[in-house]
């Protein structure tokens, strides 16, 4: 097989050191070899391929920035971004797993957990033994969480939890489930829930035209008995969740560069290759224009994510940071993809080419984490010291 084409106009390999470079280069040969040959035919089948499960944790895709006595990788933040980038690369359900699974499970259990969590839950995540979720959004509070109707009430020795949470990534098929709801003050705590545990259930989301390719569903808490070791002791309100958030964002930012990058160079194969009026479409200034377009965005996008890792190595990069770098990187990648997908054009359509998808998955992506339109108010917010969101 060719290698895999990534544009990088501005030579930013440069700034990326052996380890880096070794760690992208293992997950993209990975992604190639496991991902991209059966991803379609999953996606058009609605289904998540859970073998896959397994194999990330075999690759060191769960949890590559948690301290390797936990079973993580202990890398730093630039190689967990090239991670994503290249996962997403193949596709964005799939990164989606691996995110949640890294920075809204295993990351909550590390930075709120008691040591006991961290041993007892931490190795088995990192292998992929025990696959998570994150419940914070509910069927009434999506870009407002604060709100959440989520309870619990205690007792003598666990909490009685009560409510349900929507639009949860990896719910239908995970172990453990880390549950945000407030206690009988209205404090927001988090939860560790374990499937099994009695009133618990989480049913499917069916019908989707995005992220086809990842699991999705409801938690629902029927007076499920919660023991009490299982409340992570230094969550405390929404600001731990919010945290939570960051690191999932910041990796959302990379794999989207990673969708972006693939239909680029799916468009430029495309229009090299593509002959009418007797010459390839490469050769018109209207397709060149795209392309000359899609590169400069990729560009643009390549150095924000390397300079916000960096940032983010030192422990420096604000929330704000973070939400402009999710909230461009995806609009970019949306942008290329529907640009790919008319260089293609019929053939964009379908399923032998990964753009579609791509596009499709992009409009969830666009949304979660905080959507499109909330990120521009967090910037407001933070520019302007008046959060016009409230
Ligand atoms: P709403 O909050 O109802 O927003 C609807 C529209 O109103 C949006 O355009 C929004 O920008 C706009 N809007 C809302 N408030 C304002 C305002 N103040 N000013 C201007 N505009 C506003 N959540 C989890 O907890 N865990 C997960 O694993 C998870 N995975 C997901 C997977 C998928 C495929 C999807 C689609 C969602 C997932 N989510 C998850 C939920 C996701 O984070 C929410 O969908 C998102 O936060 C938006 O909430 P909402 O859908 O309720 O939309």
């Amino acid at each position: 097989t060719s290698p895999v084409e990534s544009p990088d106009f501005y030579q930013l390999d440069d700034l990326l050191t052996a380890e880096h470079k070794l760690v992208r280069s293992a997950v993209r040969d990975f992604v190639r070899r496991e991902i991209c040959p059966i991803v379609e035919d999953y996606a058009q089948r609605a289904e998540f391929p859970v073998h896959l499960v397994q194999k990330f944790g075999q690759i060191g895709a769960f949890g590559p920035t948690i301290p390797t006595e936990y079973g993580g990788g202990g890398l730093d933040q630039i190689s967990y971004g090239l991670m994503t980038q290249e996962i997403e690369r193949g596709d964005s359900g799939c990164r989606s797993c691996v995110s949640v699974q890294s920075s809204l499970v295993m990351y909550p259990i590390w930075a709120f957990g008691s040591e006991e969590q961290r041993q007892k839950f931490l190795p088995r995540l990192a292998t992929g033994e025990l696959l998570g979720c994150f419940g914070l959004t509910e069927p009434n509070h999506g870009s407002n969480p604060g709100g959440m109707e989520s309870n619990f009430i205690e007792r003598s020795d666990y909490y009685l939890l009560n409510g349900s949470k929507l639009w949860i990534t990896n719910a239908p098929i995970a172990d453990i489930a880390i549950v945000w709801a407030k206690n009988d003050q209205g404090k927001i705590r988090a939860l560790l829930v374990e499937r099994g545990m009695e009133g618990f259930s989480t049913p499917e989301i069916h019908n989707k035209w995005s992220l086809r390719a990842s699991t999705t569903g409801e938690l629902v808490f029927q007076d499920v008995k919660v023991p009490k070791e299982n409340m992570l002791p230094d969550a405390f309100g929404l600001k731990s969740a919010l945290k939570c958030l960051d690191q999932a964002r910041y990796g959302i930012s990379w794999g989207a560069l990673g969708a972006a990058m693939e239909c680029y160079e799916v468009a430029r194969r495309y229009a090299l290759e593509r002959i009418q009026f007797s010459k390839p479409i490469a050769s018109f200034q209207l397709v060149q224009k795209k392309l000359a377009e899609m590169l400069t965005d990729i560009t643009q996008a390549q150095l924000l994510c390397w300079r916000l890792g960096m940032l983010k190595n030192e422990d420096r990069a604000t929330t704000a940071q973070i939400s402009l770098a999710k909230r461009n990187n995806v609009e970019m990648a949306l942008r290329i993809a529907r640009e790919a997908r008319q260089i293609l054009g019929g053939m964009g359509i379908t399923g032998e080419f990964p753009v579609m998808r791509h596009l499709m998955n992009l409009e969830s992506v666009s949304t979660y984490e905080g959507t499109h339109d909330i990120h521009l108010l967090i910037l407001g917010a933070d520019i302007t010291g008046i959060p016009a969101y409230k």
